[in-house]
């Protein structure tokens, strides 16, 4: 293959593909893209039911400010332009605790006001709380090289922008949610720091991503997630890349310590100068190339399920009437006890989509219960038949309707059901080790999880997954797609062209 025809080939087409993908256009390459679903985008993804959208994705998506580096790789893969708009919704969630309600408001002035009025003796707490949400507010994900590529000035550059981040890390990087949410003393308080993420989450994750809401960075664009996936199809199409769905590939071929091309399904055999594994990281060393080049990093963090943990979630959509049910955002309430995955249930939240009216005909909305689910509940639901499944299944969505009615009553003969989905489900849409949608989760006291994206020994094949970079998530993802290019692109002694 001649130096300007060089051909990268990319496995899976989540948000972390389809970036590789993009870039790999632009910095010149002939890119194929091989997803094994009917569509691309991975676990960003949205559905049709009985006239309504469920969108099953993004709740915000971290670096939509103006001016920041990850929003120039959100525009560059086409998912953002100038005249993007965001959904508009005013808060992060609300937490019900007995007969208290507390939000954590878009406006971080309105939080405090809020939680004093509620709570006069966590002041000391709740002030400090807001004043390092303030401080997180600075924290942006290096979206412009790796960081084992960044030199003395790009470190000083960071230290400079956030200067006030080691500080965040000092009061919040040591304690969990569990922790902070001790720190208070009214129930709705204590309450409302474990509601949103998984309590074993290190609490600094927890401001940090409460402070890309109150700062602008964090907004949903309209059109949801399949939207969004949409546009960064389109740009790379338009690019001249190939998307190749219904194409699930089963090997990629490594041949003398060097990435050769990969195998398909139905034995076809792809070459190509370089491999982009998009998958998930489990699927990419289980199935693909084999466990024999995990090292022991990743076997380690695989292998301790206390230290690195892993969440997925049993959801299940509804269609509302809109004069049954007028709450805006997401909202976290105690309800009568139930099981589901072999877990206790005391406790679940409720989405209302009511600021995308296209999801829903007119005067309906969709809203969507969320109920996380770990490696257990998982396990549970792996060794279920497909009848039991089936009927797990319908029993989870009657209790999550019970609970939704007592909660509000106006509900009731107001909503219809649309679809439920569990762990099991993004294993069998993505290939998701053990259902789980984000990567390692960091707990306190344990190292961040990250590696580079390259595998000791193999040359020419590049990991770009949210796997990669812990805890995850779409800005990982599209960041892990850049960065697995700008490597074989540097190696190429190649320019990324953003003028395309
Ligand atoms: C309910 C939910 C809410 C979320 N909320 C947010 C949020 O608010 N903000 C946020 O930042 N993130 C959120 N996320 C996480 C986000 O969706 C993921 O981090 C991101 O989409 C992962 O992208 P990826 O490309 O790394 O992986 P994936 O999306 O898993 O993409 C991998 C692709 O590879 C394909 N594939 C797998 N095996 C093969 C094979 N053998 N051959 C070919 N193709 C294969 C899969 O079908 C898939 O398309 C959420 C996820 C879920 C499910």
């Amino acid at each position: 293959m001649s130096e300007n025809k060089k051909r990268i080939v990319i496995v899976g087409g989540g948000i972390a593909g389809l970036s590789a993908g993009i870039y790999g256009k632009l910095a010149g390459y002939n890119v194929d893209i091989y997803e094994k679903n009917p569509v691309a985008g991975g676990e960003c993804m949205g559905w049709n039911r009985k006239g309504c959208h469920i969108d099953n994705c993004i709740h915000w998506l971290t670096g939509t400010k103006k001016g920041t580096a990850l929003r120039k790789v959100w525009e560059t893969v086409g998912a953002l332009d100038e005249h993007t708009e965001f959904a508009d919704c005013d808060s992060f969630y609300t937490s019900i605790k007995g007969d208290s309600r507390v939000t954590l408001w878009k406006d971080l002035e309105r939080t405090k006001s809020e939680l004093l009025k509620l709570s006069p003796d966590d002041a000391m707490e709740i002030e400090k709380f807001i004043e390092y949400v303030k401080y997180a507010a600075e924290c942006e994900i290096p979206a412009e090289k790796p960081m084992d590529a960044m030199g003395i000035m790009d470190y000083i550059h960071m230290g400079v922008s956030m200067a006030d981040m080691p500080k965040v890390m000092k009061e919040y990087g040591s304690i969990d949610l569990e922790e902070l949410s001790k720190r208070f003393k009214h129930p709705a308080l204590k309450q409302l720091f474990t509601d949103y993420l998984p309590k074993e989450y290190v609490a600094s994750s927890f401001l940090v991503s409460y402070a890309s809401i109150t700062s602008g960075n964090g907004e949903i664009p309209m059109g949801g997630s399949l939207a969004m996936v949409k546009r960064m199809v389109n740009q790379f199409l338009r690019l001249g890349g190939n998307l190749h769905c219904n194409a699930p590939v089963v090997r990629i071929l490594i041949e003398n310590k060097k990435a050769i091309g990969i195998e398909m399904a139905d034995k076809e055999k792809v070459l190509a100068d370089y491999i982009i594994s998009s998958v998930d990281t489990m699927e990419m060393f289980d199935r693909l190339i084999g466990k024999k080049y995990m090292d022991a990093k990743w076997q380690s963090c695989y292998a301790d399920n206390e230290k690195y943990p892993l969440f997925s979630a049993v959801q299940a959509a509804f269609v509302a009437d809109k004069t049954a049910y007028d709450r805006k955002g997401t909202i976290f309430f105690d309800c009568s006890p139930f099981e589901t995955g072999g877990r206790k249930v005391e406790r679940i939240s409720v989405k209302s989509y009511e600021y995308e009216p296209e999801f829903a005909p007119t005067g309906k909305i969709v809203i969507q219960v969320n109920i996380p689910q770990f490696d257990k509940e998982y396990l549970y639901w792996k060794g279920l038949t497909k009848e039991e499944y089936e009927s797990r299944k319908k029993e989870a969505v009657k209790a999550i309707e019970e609970r939704l009615q007592m909660q509000f009553p106006s509900l009731l003969g107001h909503m219809e059901f649309l679809d439920c989905w569990t762990p099991i489900t993004y294993e069998r849409y993505c290939n998701a080790y053990h259902g789980a949608y984000m990567g390692f989760i960091t707990r306190k006291g344990v190292k961040s999880f990250r590696v580079k994206g390259l595998l000791k020994g193999v040359q020419n094949l590049y990991i770009a997954s949210q796997w990669i970079m812990a805890p995850g998530g779409l800005p990982v993802a599209v960041t892990a797609g850049k960065f697995a290019v700008w490597r074989i692109a540097c190696k190429d002694k190649r320019m990324i062209d953003y003028n395309n």
